[in-house]
């Protein structure tokens, strides 16, 4: 895909055929899969496969918080917790968390929250623990993903589910769902997002790079559109896992009726 020009060598992030470097057109997702309840020593969990990233969530709470001074007696506090596994990068990674991480965890706690009816649940925390397993660009909204889900699994109430989606530019195209060859092109704009699909309400953005006010217009537009996809992605694997239990308790049936939904 690369091509020699003098000393300089340029990319084709789209070619002429539409195709991205990874075979996706400019508008797709890498493939997605959701699991729900995958931790059984948790109130709630899920795991999400986005393309190659690999993002294990799990909840503990509400519950008394501790220590005491933390407690905010008109609320529950959420405390999110993003991690990255050393061998989830190319060159390992120093387990002891760093800025990113403690960035990360601290947006994502808040987009989070924005999500739960706190109100409901005065002097306790809700501990939400985000493992990325393996990674290649948008393990922040794959986590987001994951960790509402989690949270529904742990029957916490929301307003809606939080549902993550990436969406910029590289090579002077816009992309929806950019993996780390394209977040790496010289022109790259990354916008990591979540959204309450529901409620229409942007809960997390991050942006890097520049764009036309046309080109943001148009990205906010693709990630609107596409986050849908994220959302019924965590609606199935939730049914999956309720309707069987709440079914006759068989596995096997629950989950072949989810998957010809059967299930409302
Ligand atoms: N990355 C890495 N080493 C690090 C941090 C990130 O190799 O210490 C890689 C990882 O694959 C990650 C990608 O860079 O998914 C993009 O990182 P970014 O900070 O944009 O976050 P993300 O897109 O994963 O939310």
């Amino acid at each position: 895909m690369a091509k020699k020009t003098g000393s300089e060598e340029t990319v084709t992030y789209v070619d002429k055929s539409g195709k991205r470097l990874d075979g996706r057109k400019a508008d797709e997702l890498r493939k997605i899969k959701v699991e729900v309840g995958v931790i059984p020593r948790a109130d709630g969990s899920a795991y999400v496969e986005w393309g190659q990233n690999k993002v294990l969530a799990s909840v503990y709470g509400p519950r008394e918080c501790l220590p005491k001074h933390l407690a905010n007696p008109y609320k529950a506090i959420v405390r999110y917790t993003y991690r990255m596994a050393a061998f989830s990068v190319p060159d390992r990674k120093n387990p002891k968390p760093g800025r990113r991480e403690i960035e990360i965890s601290k947006v994502s706690g808040e987009a989070l929250a924005r999500a739960i009816f706190l109100e409901r649940f005065p002097n306790t925390a809700i501990d939400v623990d985000v493992e990325i397993l393996d990674s290649n660009a948008g393990t922040r909204v794959a986590a987001l993903t994951a960790a509402s889900v989690a949270l529904a699994d742990a029957g916490i109430p929301m307003r809606d589910l939080v549902a993550g989606i990436g969406v910029g530019k590289a090579g002077g195209h816009l992309l929806v769902d950019l993996n780390k060859a394209e977040e790496d092109a010289p022109d790259a704009v990354d916008i990591p997002m979540a959204i309450l699909p529901n409620l229409g309400e942007v809960v997390l953005l991050q942006l890097d790079g520049l764009m036309t006010q046309k080109e943001w217009e148009e990205s906010q537009k693709l990630a609107f559109q596409h986050v849908k996809k994220v959302y019924e992605l965590q609606k199935e694997a939730l049914k999956k896992k309720y309707a069987v239990e709440g079914n006759s308790g068989d596995m096997e049936a629950g989950a072949r009726a989810a998957e010809e939904g059967v299930v409302e």
